[in-house]
């Protein structure tokens, strides 16, 4: 597909207050020089541990969060492309209905003390649904698309397991036909049966409404079936960027082949499962950014150069890779104990 979005040298620097005059000590720099295209009708994944800015920069682009500098060109259907990044909530409204947002948990974000009509309805109705019998015609056809009965428009959320609330998020999101959906972590908190109907309920309505998709996650499994390319983010830089397939089969940064040896397989030793492995090491402090490449405290093949120099974004075979090895180092032996 075309170009959707274009993020260039996108930052979200978030001061740092201390003692009773709140003086500004620092910046934690959440985000901290993204350049991204987000391809129409793709899905492109966003993975890294918690606190690599996966997050905040899903925030800045469906732009809940302005970022502190940098640009998000946007296209809107038949327009040229325009700059969002700085836009005032009124100049947004007109972006709103376009990109939308589906989150973690399902049932946070899903007001208790509403029923589901007026849930789905609110979003109906703030983009000029007015007539409540419309409003409600919608809801059952959103409802019959997400798999739920069109009834269950009268029940409160309650009512619903995790996997149907999901699903009413989903709904909710696609109510005002957006083009860009920006998933973040939204099928975490659900088990594995019902994260794998989910995903294949997310896939078939990307291609009912040719949807786009931001799938931010840490879960490689989960990012491996569903995305198109992967964007692998460390200390709110993007270190490595490919295509799903040789991602996984050929990384080419020692942080993404750490990340990929932390995957849980079975431990053939005993019967559980190595749930939710860490890398070892601490995530880069976002606050103290280490010199050069800020992921050496942590990679077996550091050197001088990566503890003076910052490694750029660079095309490497067929991925984009920050490391200055990236075309030299054998990364088969890396593990997730080695990092
Ligand atoms: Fe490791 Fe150096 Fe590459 Fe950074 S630049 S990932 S420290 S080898």
């Amino acid at each position: 597909g075309g170009l959707l979005m274009r993020a260039r040298d996108l930052k979200v620097h978030f001061p740092i207050k201390r003692g009773v005059l709140k003086r500004t000590v620092g910046h934690v720099r959440a985000v901290d020089g993204v350049s991204l295209d987000i391809r129409s009708g793709e899905t492109l994944s966003i993975v890294g541990e918690s606190g690599c800015g996966k997050t905040t920069l899903g925030q800045a682009l469906v732009r809940v969060l302005e970022p502190t500098a940098g640009s998000i060109e946007y296209r809107k259907a038949g327009e040229g492309p325009a700059d969002i990044a700085h836009l005032g909530e009124t100049e947004l409204r007109r972006y709103r209905s376009d990109i939308r947002m589906i989150f973690q948990d399902p049932f946070a974000s899903l007001n208790p003390r509403r029923r589901v009509v007026d849930i789905i309805g609110e979003s109906l109705r703030n983009f000029g649904v007015k007539d409540e019998r419309d409003v409600e015609a919608r809801v059952a056809t959103l409802l019959r698309k997400v798999g739920l009965r069109p009834e269950y428009m009268s029940r409160y959320p309650y009512a619903f397991s995790g996997g149907e609330r999901q699903r009413i998020g989903i709904a909710r999101a696609l109510a005002v036909h957006p083009r860009l959906v920006v998933a973040d972590e939204c099928v975490s908190a659900l088990d594995v049966s019902i994260q794998a109907q989910t995903l294949n309920l997310m896939q078939d309505l990307q291609e009912e409404f040719a949807l786009t998709y931001v799938f931010i996650s840490h879960d490689l499994s989960v990012v491996e079936y569903i995305s198109d390319r992967v964007a692998v983010m460390y200390a709110g830089r993007i270190v490595e960027l490919s295509d799903t397939e040789p991602l996984f089969a050929k990384p080419r940064h020692p942080y993404t082949a750490a990340l990929l040896a932390s995957v849980p397989r079975p431990d053939p030793r005993s019967a559980r499962m190595r749930k939710h492995m860490r890398l070892k090491g601490e995530v880069a402090d976002p606050a103290n950014r280490p010199s050069g490449c800020a992921f050496h405290p942590r990679c077996p093949f550091a050197t001088d150069l990566c503890r003076a120099e910052d490694p750029q974004l660079r095309s490497v075979g067929s991925s984009d890779v920050a490391c200055h090895f990236a075309d030299s180092l054998d990364l088969k032996g890396v593990n997730a104990d080695a990092a």
